[in-house]
Order: C-alpha cells, then structure tokens, then sequence
C-alpha cells in the first residue's frame, strides 16, 4: 500500500449524492489520464498548463457499449508538486450522481488509473513529507467531527498542535545525544563536553515532559471525544438539584432518549444520590457530559461495616468520575466551608449553591446559583462553555485517536529517559546514557511520524474513508 508511483482515483464526496460531486486523481499521470476525457471552454488543453489552475469546460466520457456521456465540469488542476500530495493531481468537480460519479470512476481506472485505498491521498501527503502523522489524523479527526470542539482539536492538531510540543522535546534530546557522543569521540583525550550532574539534570527535566504529555494523552484517549463536567462536593450541598436544572435548561434532546436518565434524586437527607448520573448539556455549539457524582443512600438497617463499604465504593466511584473531568465544578453552600484550594485556571469553577437562601453573600471568582429560583444558572452555563473551550484550544490538545496512538510512544520513551536517568545518578557510562537516549528519540518520533513502520501507517489510515 505504501507506494506512490501509480495514479490513483477515487470519488471524494458523499455517496448519498449531492448538488456537486468531486472525483480526485493524484499521481504522475493525471493529465494523460484526464486530458482526453475534458475539453476546457476555450479551448486550452490541459496538458498545456504549468500552474495550479481552475478551468471550466465539459467532461465527455463512456462505458463502452453505453453511449458517451457530457457532464459540464470545473477542473482543478495542479501540475507539478504544489498540490496536496505533492504530487500532480486534479480534482473534477461535476454532478453529484453516484452512478454517474461511479461511471467516471471506473472510465478512468480501465484507462489506467488505480482505485484509491481508505486514506491514500493523506498517505501520500505524509509520505511526501507535507502533513506528519499526527496531522494525518486530524484530517481524519476533521471529517469525523461531531461538534465545535472535536473540530476546533482536530484544526488545531492539522496546524501543527502537539507536533510543536513535541518537536521541542525532540529538539532537547537531540542536542543532549550530541553532546553525549562529542564526550564519547573525545574519551581518550579526558575532554568532558557536559557533566554527568547536568545530564541528570536535563533528563529529569524531559522526564517530567514527557509524564505531563503522557497524562494528557492518557486522559484524552479515555474520555475519546466527550468533554465531562463533573459535580463536586459534600452531600446535601445541592448538586443533584443543580445536574437537574442545568439539563432541564440545556439537556440536548438525545440524552433524554439515550438515557441519561432519570432526573438526579433530590432529598433533604445528606447523601442520596446512589449513583452517578450523566446527561448530554448542549451549550451553543459545545456538547459536553455532565455527570453528578456518587453519593449513598444507606437504609438504617444496614450493618455499621456494610454502610462503611458503601460509603468508600460511593467515594472511589466519585474520585474516578473526578480523575476523568475535563472540568469540575466544586460546589458548596453557606452551610458548608469554603473550598480551601484555589481552582486551577481551566480545571475548577466555584459554585456557591442555594444563593436564594444567603442573597446577600457575594465572593470573589465565585459563580453564585439557585436551582429554586434559576439565579446564576446561564452565567454558570456560559463559564463552563468558555472553559471548556479554553481547554481543548490548549496547544496539546490532540484528536481522540492521536492520544490513544501516542500513549504507548510516550510510555516507552519515559521509560528509556529513566533508565538514562539511572545510568546517570550511578555514574553508568555515557555510552549506554547515549543509548537510552536514542530509545527515547526513536519512540518519539513515531508520534510525529519521523520514524514510522508499516504496521503504524496501517492503523493510522485505515480508519480512513476512500477519497480522503
Ligand atoms: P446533593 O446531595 O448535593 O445532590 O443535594 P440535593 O440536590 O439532593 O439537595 C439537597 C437539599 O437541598 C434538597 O432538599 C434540595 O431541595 C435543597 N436544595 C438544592 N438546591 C437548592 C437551592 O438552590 N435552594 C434551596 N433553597 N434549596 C436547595
């Protein structure tokens, strides 16, 4: 599959048909392949043309016995390496009639064309070093947008998003095997280029990198494409109330039908909502999760033991929902303390509940709100959309299949820096320090695709539709 010497072919548009429908060549002999079929208005012959160009004219093509067919066609043509593949390709933009489409198609193939497999044209892309893997995957992660937010990821990973991040780790590890092998050419001289305390230094540095990189990634891939909003805080302080009231306000409909289910329970009891609910908010073109975390509700004649156990599965349960938030909103009353720790920019919001019970508290960066009377709740809803935009516009924020691909590089490469990092701290020998590096350097760059196998190009563009 990973070759780019023949021409390929495919349509690129839907096959539920449309106003105008798009087949895509790339490869060295896109013109001979087309100019017969297209007569330009005009009367310019494509095979004439030195620039990227866009001409109008008709397509005149036939399976044989049919009779020829004449669609009107634009034709994009670009003849040499300015294209997306960097190879010569053209794009016939015409009718969007799937047979008709097909039709064109299969003309081209007998007339020397090959079918394009899932991704191709992005492979090529790749292979001719245009886009690297993890912009690959946000072209995928374009087309597969759902939302706003999946596709402002997937437009930030194609303009370069954690290839930057990474490119500067690279950078750093490259320059620290440098400087390793500079001591290792000199090693009979005595000549030291870096100490060992400075290598030790620097790899505790990469280290700590590449772990913040890793939770990221290992936190994108699990929540896949949702962002999830979880509510937070002791018993009776509201949050039930509030999940309701938020999804009454801004529940998309889907959710009510897939279940998030039955409104959370309210009680004036402490600790009864029995187990975590989730609902769909829709906040303008922003979909997230908003889960209400566990609680317990344990009946008097639960033993002491029993009640205990309960209440610690209640509380992992809750903790897990935390670990997995994209944003918490921690929420407390007049009846219970004040948060001692400051948020987080972009991972907390505070939330006072019950204001209808204390009007007249007001505190600093804190949102105020009541289920009973519907106070604060917009403002609420547009802070938790503003955050949660901020979040996936963060630089490393990357499409759901580029973290699940990437965890394992960067799990690797950790390992290696540690095991440099040892090396280091026992005085082990620069040469097997240099080795570790370059474990690491390998890893690394099969996130951006500087170093990839086939099995790695399999994965990535499989997943891919024909056309793309
Ligand atoms: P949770 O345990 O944190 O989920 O709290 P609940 O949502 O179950 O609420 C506990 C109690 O506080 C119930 O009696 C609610 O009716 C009451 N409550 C919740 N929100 C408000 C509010 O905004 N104002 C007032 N006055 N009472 C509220």
């Amino acid at each position: 599959m990973f070759e780019a010497e023949d021409t390929i072919v495919a349509i690129a548009t839907s096959s539920a048909g449309a106003a105008r429908g798009i087949v895509r060549l790339s490869g060295p002999d896109v013109v001979d392949l087309v100019g017969p079929l297209f007569s330009a208005t005009g009367g310019v012959t494509i095979s004439g043309v030195t620039e990227p160009s866009n001409l109008d004219g008709k397509l005149q093509f036939s399976n044989l016995p049919d009779p020829p067919i004449t669609l009107p066609c634009e034709l994009l043509l670009w003849p040499g390496s300015r294209s997306y593949t960097r190879q010569p390709a053209i794009e016939l933009h015409t009718l969007g009639s799937p047979p008709l489409l097909e039709m064109l198609v299969d003309t081209l193939c007998r007339r020397g064309a090959r079918l394009a497999e899932p991704g191709e044209f992005t492979l090529r892309a790749f292979l001719a070093g245009r886009i690297d893997l993890s912009q690959a995957e946000a072209v995928l992660g374009v087309i597969d947008a759902n939302d706003d937010v999946q596709l402002n990821t997937a437009l930030a990973q194609l303009a370069g998003g954690i290839a930057q991040p990474m490119e500067q780790l690279r950078s750093d590890l490259l320059q620290l095997l440098a400087e390793l092998e500079a001591g290792l050419d000199f090693v009979d001289e005595d000549i030291e280029f870096i100490t060992t305390d400075e290598i030790a230094c620097r790899l505790v540095q990469v280290q700590q990198q590449l772990h913040e990189l890793e939770q990221q990634m290992a936190n994108r891939a699990e929540r896949g494409s949702k962002l999830q909003v979880v509510l937070v805080g002791p018993p009776n302080v509201g949050k039930s109330s509030l999940f309701n009231v938020l999804l009454g306000r801004f529940g998309s409909n889907s959710a009510h039908q897939s279940g998030a289910l039955l409104p959370a329970i309210v009680a004036p009891q402490r600790g009864t909502t029995r187990d975590y609910l989730t609902g769909t908010l829709k906040l303008g073109n922003l979909s997230c999760q908003l889960v209400d975390t566990a609680g317990v509700e344990i009946a008097s004649n639960v033993p002491a033991s029993e009640a205990e156990e309960m209440t610690q599965a209640a509380q992992a349960c809750a903790a897990e929902q935390r670990q997995r938030a994209t944003l918490q909103l921690i929420c407390f009353d007049s009846d219970s303390p004040l948060p001692q720790k400051l948020p987080l920019p972009g991972r907390e919001l505070l939330v006072f509940t019950k204001a209808d019970l204390d009007p007249q508290r007001q505190l600093q960066g804190v949102i105020s709100v009541s289920s009973v009377t519907g106070c604060g709740i917009d403002t609420l809803a547009e802070a938790i959309r503003k955050q949660l935009i901020d979040d996936v516009n963060s630089p490393a924020e990357v499409v759901a299949s580029t973290a699940v691909r990437c965890g394992d590089s960067l799990r690797l490469a950790r390992a290696a820096i540690q095991r440099a990092h040892e090396l280091a701290t026992a005085q082990g020998g620069d040469e097997l320090i240099a080795a570790e590096t370059r474990n690491a350097l390998q890893e690394l760059g099969k996130i951006v695709g500087a170093v990839y196998t086939d099995d790695i190009l399999d994965r990535v563009f499989s997943s891919f539709c024909i056309g793309k």
